[in-house]
Formats: C-alpha cells, structure tokens, sequence
C-alpha cells in the first residue's frame, strides 16, 4: 500500500522562514545597529516634523499581493517611517505624558516578539515572569499577597477595570448576568476636574453612564476639594442614589497634581466607597521615597492603574492594575469556557491564568520588557531618573519666574511645568507659539488651559533631558513670543 503524497510536495515556500538565514542575520544585525544609532544620536535629529503630503500618501498603496525584500522594506522604514514618528524618545519632547523608551526595552521587545508567547494562560514561566511582576508591584504598593496584577494596554484600560470591579463590589457578581439597569440601586462615582478622561469614560463603557460620574471641584492646587466631595455623597445618598467609587488621581494630566490620598481613604473607609487610584504616571513615583511620603495614602487604595512606559520609560505599551482583593477581580472577569479548561498536568496546568483578571484572552509579553528594566536598571536608579525629571521641573520653573516675558500657570508639583509667554492676545499667541516650537523641531511642548487660560505645558518625563533642553525650550518660547507679538502689533 502506497501512503498519499503530503503535501509539502506541492507547495513551495509555505514557511515563511527564510531559505538563506545568514543572508537575513546579516539584514537583522544592520536593522539592529540602525535603531542603537537613532538612539544614541537621537539628541542630533529634531525632535518632530511636519509630514509631507507626499509621503503620507506612500501608505495609501493597495494590497502588495508579491513579495517584498526585507532590506527593501527596511530602507523604508528608515526614510519614511522612523524621521516621522512623534519623538517622544528625543530630550527635548515635553507634550502630554510620553516615556521615552530605552534600548534594553527595546532589545527585551526583540526577545519577547521572537519568543511570540501568548500570555492569556497555560502552564509557561513567562506567565511566572507576569506573577513576579505582580510581586514587585504588590511590594512597592505595600499591597497583600493576595492582591492581583494584569498588564493591559494602558491606564485608560485598567481604570476602566478598576470600575468594574468596583461595580462587583457594589452589585455583586450578578451583575455580570443581569448588568446594571437590573439593579434597583443607583450608582454614582466621584471624581475631580482635574482627573481623566479615560474615567468618564469608564464609567461610560461601564454601563453606568458618565451623568453618574459626579465632578468634583478642585482647590487652588489643583486637588480634589474634600468638603466638595463630602457634600455631594451626602446629598446623593439624601436623593437616594448610592454612592460607590470614588477616583483618586496621583499625578494629574494637566499640572501633576496630587489628590490628598491619605484623606482620601479616610472619607473612602468612612463612606464605604470604593477607593480606585489613577496614578497612569505618577504612582511610580513610589520609586522615589521622596515622592513616595507625597504619595502616602496609596497603599490603602482598593485598586490602583498605572503605566510603566511613562515615568518608567518601559517601550510602549505597558499598563498595569492592582487590586488588593484579588478574589474578587477574579469574579468579575473568570468565566467557565470548554476550550480554557484547566487539567492538574501538562500546559493546561495552573488556575487563575491571566484571562481570567480582564477581556483579553490572547496577550502579549509586556512583562517581559518591564523585567528587564527593572531587572536592568534597579529601582534605585530608576528612582534617580523620575526625581531628575522633577528637579529639571524646578529649573524650568525658575526660569519661567526669572523671565518678564514669562507666566507660571500653575504650581508645579512633580515634573509638569505650565507656562505661558505674556501678551495682550495670550490665548491665540500661545497656540502660535506652541506650534512654532514643534515645527522648529527644538523642542515638544503640548498646551491645556489653565483655570480658561490657554498654557504651554512641559512633561518632563523623559530620562535623556537634561538642564541644556530646558534652556533651548525657554530660548524658543521667547524667540517665538516675540515674534508673534511683533506680528500681531505688541510692542515688547
Ligand atoms: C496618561 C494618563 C492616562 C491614560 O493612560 P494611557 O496609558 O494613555 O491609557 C490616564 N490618567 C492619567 C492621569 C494620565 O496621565
């Protein structure tokens, strides 16, 4: 009896390995030196440019049905693609809140894609490499052991997890069968002006709605007003509603503002509410024991988001939650399913796989890149870094009040620094001037507004910034100001 042809006689090049490794090992190593030379002359380059409509138009070309050489497609990336990314990883970006990566992430996503591990679960020490992630974390928070861990995308994902186990909390694990208009209760959240979008918008994809996110007013630090919050828990209780949550933020988006978080859990333990910290950048902070003292009041947080690639510098994307029960984060998301059953041996050994702590089931290893750079820099120096980044804050803030021509905005409480160039038209100068300074390609500044006013806003959350990017950010501010108040008619 002859056995049917397989049919690895028929198709050629099914794999798509390489015929001739050394020719792609010699491809991989120049890819390799090209992305150690962006980085160590990245300081040479500007920090962004404007995209030419030519080149946007480069990636509007239909499906390639052929083959392509990867040196092909490398020399593109190098023309097109790495000149125009927005330059977070250069000294001198300052917009929003960016991390700027380092070359041992960098290398740690290498060995991570190689290795192409799904972290959803299943009986592998990358998973094992996850746990003591959670382990690190759990220590620096002063957490419990049995408080859980899960890298997510972001902090906008994991606040958005933190409600819902919050909303276990407040409903019960029903609520996963019968959702929340099922419950005769009324939920309501609290938080700042200053916190989030992202926690309206959990709230929102929560099922709750934003209307029951109650918006609390700030002091003249940009902190949650105590006896604000107070007054509107009692008054929902009053109006039958049930208070649940309320949102902490370590670190605001627009000035780094702390929200008194030791007060915080008082009133939280007080009104048995919920108490969920966004600390997206700044509850790394407990790297440091300076900011750490700042932070005090955190290890008494139900749940706490955060981000390891802001102040961390861990190469996008790396997201974190912590949630000291741990059981109950279980409950919210763990689902029975034929396909994810779990034996006693072989790789479908182990229980509480990660699956089983959000809604993503097939996951990447982004604990691996955040080992390494803990494993790599220790905390310690990493500590240095994130306390560097507000002492460079300080410096720039001393140069914003040592120049006529320059306004601080808003105090500055760990490294965000907003400022503004005086003019009589300073809301419209301002956005000139922010724009300016970003095509120059010098330096990265974003805007918000301050208390209506429009700001120049400086996150130094960079480690390769050094005390000379401060200087070249206010050289341009002023070279730019003046520029455009002459423009506009001011007299300087
Ligand atoms: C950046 C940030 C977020 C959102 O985090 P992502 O990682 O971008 O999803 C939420 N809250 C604060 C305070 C932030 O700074």
């Amino acid at each position: 009896m002859t056995l049917p042809k397989g049919p690895d006689t028929t198709l050629r090049q099914a794999s798509l390995d390489p015929t001739d490794w050394s020719e792609l090992r010699a491809q991989g190593h120049r890819m390799l030196d090209d992305m150690f030379d962006y980085l160590q002359q990245i300081r040479a380059r500007p920090v962004w440019q404007p995209i030419p409509a030519e080149l946007r138009a480069r990636f509007r070309e239909p499906l390639p049905r052929a083959t392509t050489d990867l040196a092909a497609a490398h020399a593109i990336f190098m023309r097109d693609i790495l000149p125009f990314a927005v330059g977070n990883a250069h000294p001198g970006f300052f917009g929003w809140v960016h991390g700027g990566g380092t070359a041992v992430g960098m290398l740690a996503e290498m060995l991570a894609a190689g290795l192409n591990a799904n972290l959803g679960g299943r009986d592998q020490i990358p998973i094992a490499v996850e746990q003591q992630l959670v382990q690190w974390v759990r220590e620096l928070f002063g957490f419990p052991d049995s408080a859980s861990g899960l890298f997510v995308t972001g902090t906008s994902l994991a606040n958005f997890i933190g409600v819902l186990v919050a909303r276990t909390a407040a409903l019960g694990v029903e609520v996963r069968q019968a959702g929340v208009a099922a419950s005769a209760k009324r939920l309501t959240a609290y938080a700042s002006a200053a916190a989030h979008g992202c926690v309206a918008q959990a709230m929102d994809l929560a099922g709750f709605g934003r209307d029951s996110l109650r918006i609390i007013a700030t002091n003249h630090r940009h902190e949650i007003d105590l006896a604000a919050l107070e007054r509107a828990i009692l008054s929902d209780r009053a109006a039958g509603q049930t208070p649940f949550l309320v949102v902490g933020t370590a670190g605001s988006v627009d000035i780094g503002a702390i929200d008194p978080l030791a007060a915080l859990a008082d009133l939280a333990q007080r009104h048995r509410l919920w108490l969920h910290i966004d600390g997206a950048y700044g509850a790394l902070g407990m790297l440091s024991p300076a900011i750490a003292r700042r932070l005090a009041g955190i290890q008494r947080a139900d749940s706490i988001a955060f981000d390891f690639h802001k102040w961390g510098q861990v190469p996008y994307d790396a997201g974190f939650i912590l949630v000291r029960d741990g059981a109950l984060h279980r409950a919210t998301f763990a689902a029975p399913a034929a396909y994810l059953r779990r034996d006693a041996r072989g790789m479908a050994a182990g229980s509480a796989w990660p699956c089983d702590y959000g809604p993503d089931l097939s996951r990447g290893f982004r604990a691996l890149k955040t080992w390494f750079t803990l494993k790599v820099y220790g905390a310690e120096r990493l500590a240095n870094m994130i306390e560097h980044t507000c002492a460079l804050a300080q410096y720039l803030q001393q140069r914003v009040e040592a120049s006529e021509a320059l306004e601080l905005m808003a105090p500055v409480a760990l490294n965000v620094v907003c400022f503004r160039y005086r003019s009589a038209d300073a809301d419209r100068v301002n956005a000139e001037i922010a724009a300016d300074v970003q095509c120059s390609g010098i330096s990265a500044p974003s805007t918000t507004f301050i208390g209506g006013r429009l700001a120049l806003r400086a996150a130094i959350v960079n480690h390769r910034t050094r005390a000379s990017d401060i200087d070249d950010l206010i050289q341009a501010t002023l070279r730019f100001g003046r520029a455009r108040a002459a423009q506009h008619g001011e007299t300087p």
